[in-house]
């Protein structure tokens, strides 16, 4: 693996400014490995690229939605979309329900909003959620975007938490307590947790999560959000870095290697509570998938393409078993007050 100059970068920064939180190296390094490269396939697969399916039941999701909302018109937001292939599936399941809204991607990867205008051109491009325009109702979508944002790491010491940092040792990384932190910050039910206990908190998907809701509150929508996670808020250090396909060493190589953590589905639902929306779900992806017809569509597409079929059986069965995506992926909704109930939880 040949390394950034981001390591270097994160070397001479902790060397002469001291240790760095947990999310910085985490926001650095994520900047780093999406802006340079598309790692879809290659580091890692996701529910999209797995089978069109996926994106598919996601439009008939919308499209279900919105005309039982009175088909008004609206616009479909995507935060990380990757390849831009959910995007591109859910488009033809909406189109064959006579819904076309403009599209608008978040995504700051250079490299990625390539590939991404390639599969759906006509899109626009944006670097935050907050600079969506308008007033219509949003249709807002994200599969493993949020799991993608910076973590904060609390540490449990022997008199009182601390944050997590990162510091070198040589030319490696590692981590390590930094100063305490007010009791305020670790929820009432685990601050009494033993010694060496890991808290994330994931401030920044929480702030997306909040201007999403605020938006939908005011405008109208709804929101779908896919992410590998956990439903209710533990402990447990959850920070993991993928590079060609396995599990690595997170504090290895920044900027060369993905980096994530398990989405906190209670903070984040948490996150979207407010007056004018309701929350649905967390249910498991594989829960989400069934009720939403896939075993129907498996059918089609297999009667469609015989040849194929142990294909698409098997990308079924990726998406919807327990002991592979199905359970560990959840799949959480929130709508405007005044919109239908969604299908699917
Ligand atoms: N949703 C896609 C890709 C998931 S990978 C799929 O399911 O295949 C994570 C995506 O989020 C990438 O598109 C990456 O470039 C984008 N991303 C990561 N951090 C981001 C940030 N802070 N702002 C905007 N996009 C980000």
């Amino acid at each position: 693996m040949i390394e950034t100059s981001l390591a270097d970068r994160l070397r001479r920064l902790i060397a002469s400014a001291g240790p760095i939180p947990v999310s910085l190296y985490m926001a650095e390094a994520n900047a780093a490995y999406y802006g340079t490269r598309d790692p879809l396939g290659r580091d890692f697969i996701t529910a999209p690229e797995v089978s069109q399916m996926f994106g598919e039941l996601v439009g008939l999701w919308i499209a279900d939605l919105w005309s039982r909302a009175g088909a008004p018109p609206v616009r479909y937001v995507e935060l990380g979309p990757g390849r831009g292939t959910l995007a591109a599936d859910a488009a033809r399941a909406m189109r064959a329900a006579a819904l076309a809204p403009p599209v608008h991607f978040v995504e700051t990867s250079p490299t990625l909003r390539a590939a991404q205008a390639e599969r759906v051109p006509g899109a626009t491009w944006h670097d935050r959620f907050a600079d969506i325009p308008g007033d219509e109702p949003l249709l807002v979508v994200a599969n493993e975007f949020f799991d993608a944002l910076p973590i904060r790491q609390f540490v449990r010491g022997r008199a009182a938490w601390h944050e997590r940092l990162v510091t070198i040792e040589g030319e490696r990384f590692l981590p390590a307590a930094g100063p305490s932190v007010p009791d305020a910050a670790i929820p009432e039910s685990l601050r009494g947790a033993d010694e060496g206990s890991v808290l994330e908190v994931a401030p920044m998907a929480a702030a997306v999560i909040g201007d999403i809701a605020d938006a939908i509150a005011a405008r109208g929508g709804a929101a779908l959000v896919f992410d590998y996670g956990h439903v209710r808020t533990g402990l447990g250090d959850t920070l993991q870095a993928v590079a060609a396909n396995r599990y690595a060493d997170p504090w290895v190589a920044p900027g060369d290697q993905d980096l994530t953590a398990h989405v906190d589905f209670q903070a984040l639902g948490d996150a979207a509570r407010r007056e004018r929306v309701s929350l649905f779900g967390p249910t498991t992806q594989g829960a989400w998938l069934s009720e939403m017809g896939i075993d129907v569509r498996t059918e089609a597409l297999s009667r469609a393409a015989p040849g194929r079929s142990p294909e698409i059986a098997s990308a079924r069965d990726r998406l919807v078993s327990p002991r592979q995506m199905g359970a560990l992926f959840k799949a959480m909704a929130f709508v405007a007050e005044g919109w239908p109930q969604p299908a699917g939880f």
